[in-house]
């Protein structure tokens, strides 16, 4: 599948981890894959070729409408001001017919909010996740996280997890996960011998330093309420005001102490290729009544 590993080489309007998945399925390493592709006036082109490429293989494909995405165009005081950027489109990618079956099975149950355990299990073996890992991920309702992980160990786990599994597109039962362990070491030997430009990549890190807000706290609500009654741990979505190739850029980040939403510290940013590490300083300040500012609603997005 040479032109389908030069699109991912070239591709503009897919994430690194988008990609990631791309390759590792034009490799024949996973069953089925579901990627989305952003399309702005720089790339107008990539999803005619995009589809052309999957055609080319005979490839079978769901393609979702499109819909609009925004980004972060100014923080001025108090408004993080939007701006409609472009439309993105999901595709969900597989090899058999039988394949695709089973994802609309998944799907429909899915968007019914049915058997929940069934369709996760549907799921993880489509994406070829492992038994005891998809095991797992059905055991975690919001119970049994309240009554197993504290809220630090809960998040900081995400956190090992986007570093340690960054070729994975799933949560491993555990750390020392040796079905994950080895899928991954498996997917990077694979990448590496597909593309050493794509692998090399991966493994670039730029560091920048910039003030934060805080903009929220990542939660898992239950009946309009926290699951946890006291949290040891914050996970915070954090808005970096110094641009970054152009962009604002949300992360998320993890402290041990509590920060009201609209505290301003200083900060400096890992930003490794899937994801961005968030090293808290000082505190500089606070933005009373943060809030967004829309010019356009989305199409076919609720918000
Ligand atoms: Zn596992």
């Amino acid at each position: 599948m040479k032109a389908l590993l030069d699109f991912v080489i070239l591709c503009r309007g897919m994430t690194t981890k988008d990609r990631i998945k791309l390759l590792l399925f034009a490799l024949g390493l996973r069953p089925a894959t579901s990627v989305y592709l952003c399309i702005t006036p720089d790339n107008l082109k990539e999803s005619f070729l995009f589809e052309h490429t999957l055609r080319m293989y005979k490839i079978i494909y769901l393609r979702g409408r499109e819909k609009s995405f925004e980004e972060v165009k100014k923080i001025q005081h108090n408004k993080i001001v939007w701006d409609v950027t472009g439309l993105w489109i999901d595709y969900d990618l597989f090899h058999t017919v039988k394949q695709k079956e089973q994802f609309i099975q998944y799907r429909k149950l899915w968007q019914l909010d049915k058997e929940r355990n069934k369709r996760n299990t549907i799921a993880g073996k489509l994406y070829d996740y492992p038994l005891c890992c998809i095991t797992q991920y059905n055991k975690e309702t919001p119970r049994y996280i309240c009554k197993n992980v504290d809220s630090y160990a809960f998040y900081n786990r995400m956190h090992v997890i986007d570093k340690k599994f960054s070729l994975l597109s799933y949560a491993p039962c555990s750390l020392l996960c040796k079905n994950a362990l080895s899928q991954q070491n498996h997917f990077a030997t694979a990448i590496r011998n597909a593309s050493l430009s794509f692998w090399n990549h991966l493994h670039e890190v730029d560091v920048y330093e910039t003030d934060v807000i805080v903009e929220s706290e990542n939660d898992i609500i239950v009946d309009g309420k926290s699951i946890w009654k006291t949290k040891n741990g914050h996970d915070y979505i954090v808005l970096a005001v110094t641009p970054f190739h152009g962009k604002h850029w949300f992360y998320t980040v993890l402290s041990k102490k509590p920060y009201p939403v609209g505290t301003v510290l200083s900060a400096t940013i890992k930003q490794y290729a899937t994801y961005g590490e968030v090293l808290l300083g000082r505190e500089k300040g606070y933005i009373k009544d943060l809030h967004h500012e829309r010019n356009l609603p989305l199409l076919r997005r609720e918000y």
